[in-house]
């Protein structure tokens, strides 16, 4: 594996310059969607809008790392999730709702038990990887990730499946356990077991625990062979990276 010269650590997980070193799941799914975008991103020329979905998403994740955590969180974030009489906003009404309804689940709450928050590094197809694994358990060997999502009987069109998918699919949940084992692999030695607590915004909120066999991960393993290649030409500066013409970023700067 090439040696790390980079210093990752939970303050500057997100920063420019860890996302310049590393490749991450986020990472690889931007470049997917546009490479100009994701390279402008990194150079600091485009500030990715931040959509009441991921805000909603943060905040969630943050109500599970406990009780500090949170405390702090709605201090940094203090004037998005209340107004100005105190009370919180629409979202964040219903971001309780939905944080209610894991904690009263037992089987939720014991695939979520584990160390928070974990990083790790490794190598995959000669690029360094970060993860930011939201709960792992060395004991019993298994690792989850928390997600929120609309409804979990809406379908998506992918081009990457050449098909209507399921929410799995559409946001790319398998390439993103794939990713988590392998690394995880490479820090500990052992195939943990990928699991995620899904709850949606619905009224009353709806979960589950997904469950990934690792036989589906030889095509999230052959397709991030097969696409990374190109991705690191245009973080390299050896291509210019592809622009995908609808993002805001190709918006903003269409030459005609
Ligand atoms: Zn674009």
């Amino acid at each position: 594996m090439q040696q790390t010269t980079f210093q990752l650590t939970s303050k500057n997980y997100h920063s420019k310059e860890a996302n310049q070193h590393y490749m991450s799941v986020s990472q690889f799914k931007a470049a997917i969607q546009c490479e100009a975008a994701m390279i402008a991103e990194l150079k600091g020329e485009f500030i990715r809008p931040l959509s009441p979905a991921m805000a909603v998403g943060s905040y969630l994740h943050a109500g599970f790392e406990g009780n500090e955590a949170f405390c702090t969180y709605l201090q940094n974030h203090h004037d998005s999730i209340f107004n100005m009489k105190g009370n919180k906003y629409a979202d964040y009404l219903k971001a309780d709702e939905m944080m209610e309804t894991v904690r009263n689940d037992k089987f939720c709450m014991f695939a979520l038990d584990g160390e928070k928050e974990v990083i790790m590094t490794g190598d995959l197809f000669g690029a360094e990887w970060k993860i930011k694994v939201d709960s792992i358990h060395h004991q019993q060997g298994t690792f989850t990730d928390l997600k929120s999502i609309q409804a979990f009987d809406k379908r998506h069109w992918s081009e990457k499946y050449n098909a209507y998918v399921s929410f799995i699919q559409a946001h790319d949940y398998i390439l993103q356990m794939y990713v988590y084992q392998e690394i995880i692999f490479q820090n500990t030695g052992r195939y943990y077991d990928p699991y995620i607590v899904v709850v949606t915004k619905e009224t009353p909120p709806d979960k589950a625990i997904l469950h990934f066999d690792s036989a589906r991960f030889g095509f999230e393993e052959e397709y991030v062979q097969t696409m990374l290649p190109s991705i690191l030409e245009a973080k390299q500066g050896i291509k210019k990276g592809h622009r995908c013409g609808k993002c805001a970023y190709c918006r903003a700067n269409q030459q005609l």
